[in-house]
């Protein structure tokens, strides 16, 4: 007997459904920040929208263009795909004269792996082809141990591992912070292209720190931003007036936290990041599943379909336009 993908989340959900409402939990803690970790700061009021993150991205990685006009003279992505880790989308309202104004104004948003504190992905992976470093934190992929399961696509609540359907032997697509660079002593090309700081590279601390110096500027302040890796100084700093921060750092604590932090002026929810818990999914899941364990009551799916039900509650994921098209 074959179970399509819908039939499968189908059951998934249902098993979800029961655990989130049925099941007593022992509560798993969130897990915690390595000291050393590494991650990006991301100022959507420093952002420019040049996409030099996006095209660099493409040429580290090897990854193909990727064509939404019908000349296909250069490449156009307008989300994250199979072929694209990282974009840039941009937010409009009214006139949308007024950069970083909520109302009549536009800005800009980056579209990539958080690398989560608590991984989803690295939770749901029955294989450890999701793997998160001990040190850095960053969340990587092993090819060779992936099972094409799409485990990890139904878990993530940012909706961001993609599936290679166009390939014959598909991948999961994710953003892996350049951790292949590392041995050549480089870093995210994301932000070592971006002219303003943007985009910005570092321990994890350090970027939380500046962050936190950047919400505390007054508006119209000028002041230094740092460009490049904050803890190199490969870069000399761009001069800019602050912008009117939001009080709020996005990644600090959003489902555990995550190794990239945002900064913007315009409400997080308009520009596509979901409001989330404290609670990493991972910690929620994997108490549901000890709980079952220990009552030897398991289902095979319950584990996924946990973590699928309170990620969907927030993402459409690609799986799910897939389904929509047939
Ligand atoms: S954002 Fe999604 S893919 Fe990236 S580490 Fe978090 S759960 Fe995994
Ligand atoms: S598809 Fe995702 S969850 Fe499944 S084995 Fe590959 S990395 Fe792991
Ligand atoms: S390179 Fe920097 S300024 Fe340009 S789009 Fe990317 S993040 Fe924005």
């Amino acid at each position: 007997m074959s179970i399509n993908r819908r039939d499968f989340l189908k059951g998934a959900l249902a098993g979800g459904t029961l655990l989130a409402t049925g099941a007593p939990a022992e509560a798993r803690p969130n897990l915690t920040m390595p000291e050393e970790a590494l991650g990006l700061l991301y100022d959507s009021t420093l952002c420019i929208g040049c996409k030099a993150c996006v095209s660099a991205c493409k040429e580290v990685n090897n990854m193909p263009p990727e064509f939404s006009t019908p000349e296909q003279l250069w490449d156009t992505p307008l989300d994250i795909s199979g072929k694209t880790l990282n974009v840039i989308k941009v937010y409009q309202d009214g006139n949308s004269e007024t950069k970083d104004s909520e109302t009549d104004g536009f800005a800009f948003m980056k579209v990539s792996c958080l690398h989560c504190v608590d991984p989803s992905c690295v939770s749901a992976c029955p294989v450890s082809a999701m793997i998160k470093d001990p040190v850095t934190g960053i969340v990587s992929y092993n090819v060779d141990a992936c099972i094409g399961c799409r485990y990890c696509v139904a878990a993530c609540p940012f909706g961001v591992p993609r599936f290679q359907y166009d390939k014959a032997i598909p991948q999961i697509s994710k953003c892996q912070l350049c951790v292949h660079r590392l041995p050549e002593g480089k870093y995210a090309a994301c932000a070592e292209v971006c002219p303003t700081g943007a985009t910005l590279y570092g321990k994890v601390k350090d970027l939380h720190a500046e962050a936190q110096r950047r919400v505390a500027l007054k508006p119209g302040e000028a002041t230094l931003f740092p460009r490049g890796n904050i803890n190199t100084h490969d870069q000399s700093p761009h001069t800019a007036k602050a912008a009117k921060y939001l009080p709020q750092i996005y990644g600090e604590k959003e489902v555990g936290g995550t190794q990239m932090l945002k900064l913007s002026a315009v409400p997080f929810e308009k520009l596509g990041m979901p409001k989330l818990p404290e609670r990493s999914y991972a910690a929620t899941s994997e108490t549901m599943q000890h709980t079952l364990y220990g009552n030897a009551l398991v289902l095979p799916l319950a584990f996924l379909g946990a973590l699928t039900y309170i990620a969907k509650r927030n993402v459409k994921h690609d799986d799910d336009a897939d389904d929509e098209k047939k």
